[in-house]
C-alpha cells in the first residue's frame, strides 16, 4: 500500500467530537494497523534525515498525548532521544512553560529545563496541526532551552485553518493535507 492509502484507510472523521460542529480526525485505526503504522513512522522520521537518509537530529519531541505515540518510535528510528512536552502540572522536575490561546480560554505546556543539551538539534512531532498554536508554543519552549529546531512533522494538517501564516518561517512537514 502507498502511504496515501494507509492514511486514507487509517484516519476517520468523528462528527461532533469533542463538541458539536467539530469533526474530529481519529487516528486510532492507523495505530492499530501494524504495517501502516510502520510506514507512517518511517515517513515522519524522514523529516529528521538528510538527503542520504542520515539522521540530523539529537532529540525528537512528542507533544502530549497523541504526539507521544508517534514521536517515540520516530526517535528510535533516528537513533535520537525522546523528549515529552506535556500539559501543565505533569512533569516532575523544574520546567519552562508557555501558554497559548484556545478557541475558549488558554492552554499551557511545559518541558523540563534540562531536557536538551545546548545546541541539540530537535525534530517536533504531533498528530494534527489545526490552528498551529500548540506547535508554536512548543517551538518557543525548545528555543528557551537553547536547542535548535530542525523541523516539525505531523500526520495531518487541516489546511482550512490559518496555521500557515502563524508558522510561516518554520519548516513544517505534513504527510496529509485535508
Ligand atoms: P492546534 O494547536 O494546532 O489548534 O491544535 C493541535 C492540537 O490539538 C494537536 O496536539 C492535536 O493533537 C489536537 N487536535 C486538534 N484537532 C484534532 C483532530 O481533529 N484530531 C486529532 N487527532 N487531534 C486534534
Amino acid at each position: 500500500r502507498t502511504l496515501e492509502q494507509v492514511l486514507a484507510d487509517g484516519i476517520r472523521d468523528i462528527p461532533d467530537y469533542p463538541q458539536e460542529g467539530v469533526v474530529f480526525k481519529d487516528i486510532t485505526p492507523l495505530l492499530a494497523d501494524h504495517t501502516g503504522f510502520g510506514q507512517v513512522v518511517q515517513a515522519l522520521a524522514a523529516a529528521g534525515q538528510d538527503d542520504d537518509g542520515n539522521p540530523v537530529v539529537d532529540k525528537v519531541v512528542g507533544i502530549e498525548a497523541r504526539g507521544f505515540i508517534l514521536a517515540a518510535p520516530v526517535a528510535l528510528a533516528l537513533g535520537a532521544g525522546f523528549v515529552p512536552v506535556r500539559k501543565k502540572g505533569k512533569l516532575p522536575a523544574a520546567t519552562y512553560e508557555e501558554s497559548y490561546a484556545l478557541e475558549y480560554g488558554e492552554a499551557t505546556i511545559e518541558v523540563h529545563q534540562d531536557a536538551f543539551a545546548p545546541g541539540d538539534r530537535v525534530l517536533v512531532i504531533d498528530d494534527v496541526l489545526a490552528t498551529g498554536g500548540t506547535v508554536e508554543a512548543c517551538l518557543r519552549l525548545i528555543r528557551r532551552c537553547e536547542a535548535e529546531v530542525v523541523g516539525t512533522a505531523v500526520l495531518l494538517e487541516l489546511s482550512f485553518l490559518p496555521w500557515r501564516e502563524r508558522l510561516a518561517s518554520e519548516r513544517i512537514t505534513s504527510l496529509l493535507s485535508v
